[in-house]
Order: C-alpha cells, then structure tokens, then sequence
C-alpha cells in the first residue's frame, strides 16, 4: 500500500526537540490534517504520517512551519508492520521524543456491501488498517514512552484513538467499518487500564459526521439526514471540531479521566424522545 517507508530527513545534527512531540496517523487530510494543525497551535512539534498521497503531506507540513513549529513527514502504512517499527524509530530519530500519539488513521469499506454479502477481504483490509494497525502502534509506542518517562525525557505523555460512533451505530452496510471501531473502542480501555500505572493516559475520541474525503460518496445521503433532524446541533461536523477536542486532550485538561470518550458529533448519541 502506497510504496516504501519514506521518511524526509532533517538537517543530521539537529538537537532533541525541546517542544513536545505528536505523531498523528493520517495526517495529510481530512480529521488527521485538523487535528495536526490543532495541535501545532498547541505549541507542538509534528510527524506527519500519511500512505499514499505525499503532495497533501507536504501541504500539511508547510502550513505547520507557518504556524512556527516543525513538522517532519512520513509515508508509512499503520497496516504493515515493518512500517509501524520504521514510523516510530523515525519519530525518535527526528525529534528525540514522543509525548502524543493520535491514533487517526483509517479507511472505510472500498464498497458499502450488505451484511448479508460482503467479503472477508474487506474485513481483512478494513480490520487490519483500523483495528490491529494502531493496536500494535499503540503497544510500541506505549513502550517507548513507559522508557522515556522513566529516562526523565517525557514530563507527559498521552495517547489518543479516533474511533467513531460507528463503534455503536450499526449500519449493515459497512459491518466491517462499525466492528473495527467497536474494537478500537476496547483499545482505549485496554491500554488506559494498563497504563494508569505509568501515568500515561488514553482516550477515545468519537467523530460523527464529518466533512472529507471519506464522507464525500455519501454527501446527499448525509446532507438529507442532517437537514431532517438527525443530528440535534443542525450541521455537518468539521475536521477543526475534532482537532479541538484532540487539543484540550493535549492540554492536559482531561488528564484525571483515563478512558472516556469524547463525542464529537452534534449531539448524534442523545437519545431523544
Ligand atoms: P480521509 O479524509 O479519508 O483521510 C484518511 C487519512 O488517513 C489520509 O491522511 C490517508 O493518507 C491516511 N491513511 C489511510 N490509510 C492509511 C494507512 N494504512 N496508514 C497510514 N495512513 C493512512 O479520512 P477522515 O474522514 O479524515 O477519517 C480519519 C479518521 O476518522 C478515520 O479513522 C475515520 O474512520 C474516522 N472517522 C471519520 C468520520 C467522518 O465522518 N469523516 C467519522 C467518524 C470517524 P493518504 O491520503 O496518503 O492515503
């Protein structure tokens, strides 16, 4: 998928980034690219991971620089796993440290197909980019950090997954995508449970709706729901909404609650009378 690991290279010498570090999966556009640039308003530094498309990448990194961090980038598929090694050794490599991972990167079904018809390859495909990618990203990098704030270098770490309400909304049109975020779910509890001890808190973010590419087939369906009342808050989320959430996580804000999910959907879980 997308060709070699290429990870752009700064100058050799350069010195362990005294900002704090985030690596987000996906990050060349749509949820990934607004929660980068959230972040960089943060005040953080940035590896900007993406598969396929290095131009968007590239995009991303300048409009990082513009906002006066520093950002390298890296194509590297979260679903192979010499990949996920080389993703992270570079991140270390370039930046020294790693106080954020987002774990943003996902695809959706290449066909909405039938609960009653779709194919094992798509659960394959599906599973093992969104689900077991960033599980066993997710233990490197937990690894990593439980080394690093013991050396001293990490006054903080954090680690956050993107799932979606899919992760409790069924659609049997994409059982695949909603089982891959419900297992993604589990994740979050998974590695807050196991973490606490190392101070290093998890959570789970859960987009609704929102405007990019991976909405862009079902854009009429989703333009028709909205307008009918499906959401409470009466518009589209944006890639900045979540980026914010994403934010106040960096921050330190939500630091006292490992494992909870931040909705970030217009009020779609409300149930309502
Ligand atoms: P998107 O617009 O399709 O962007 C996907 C991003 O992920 C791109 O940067 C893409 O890079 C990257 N990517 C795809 N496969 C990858 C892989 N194997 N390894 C590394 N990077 C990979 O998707 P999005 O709508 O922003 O979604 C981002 C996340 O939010 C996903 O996990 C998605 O399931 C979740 N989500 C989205 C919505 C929504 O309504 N949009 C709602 C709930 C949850 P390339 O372009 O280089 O391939």
């Amino acid at each position: 998928m997308g060709g070699p690991v290429a990870c752009s290279h700064g100058p050799a010498d350069r010195p362990a980034s005294a900002a704090p570090v985030a690596l987000v999966t996906g990050a060349s556009r749509g949820i990934g690219r607004g929660i980068a640039l959230a972040l960089a308003r943060q005040g953080y530094d940035l590896l900007v991971n993406y598969a396929r498309d290095e131009a968007a990448a590239r995009a991303v990194q300048r409009a990082i620089a513009e906002l006066g961090r520093r950002a390298e980038v890296c194509r590297a598929s979260v679903a192979v796993p010499a990949d996920r090694e080389a993703l992270v050794d570079f991140t270390l490599e370039a930046f020294g440290r790693l106080d954020l991972l987002v774990n943003n990167a996902g695809i959706a079904p290449r066909q909405r197909q039938d609960l009653l018809e779709a194919t094992e390859e798509s659960f394959d495909e599906v599973l093992g980019t969104n689900l077991k990618g960033p599980y066993f990203l997710t233990q490197r990098v937990a690894n990593e950090m439980i080394r690093l704030r013991r050396d001293g270098v990490l006054p903080t770490a954090r680690i956050v997954f993107i799932t979606s309400v899919s992760a409790y909304a069924s659609s049997p049109n994409r059982g695949e995508y909603c089982i891959s975020k419900a297992g993604l779910s589990m994740a979050v509890s998974l590695f807050a449970d196991r973490l606490a001890e190392f101070g290093i808190p998890v959570f789970e973010v859960r987009p609704g709706i929102i405007a990019t590419d991976m909405t862009g087939p079902v854009k009429e369906k989703y333009d028709r729901l909205i307008a009918e009342g499906l959401l409470p808050q009466r518009r589209w989320g944006l890639p900045e909404d979540v980026g914010r959430a994403v934010a106040a996580i960096a921050r330190g804000d939500l630091d006292y609650s490992t494992g909870q999910v931040i909705e970030v959907g217009g009020g779609f879980g409300l149930r309502r009378l």
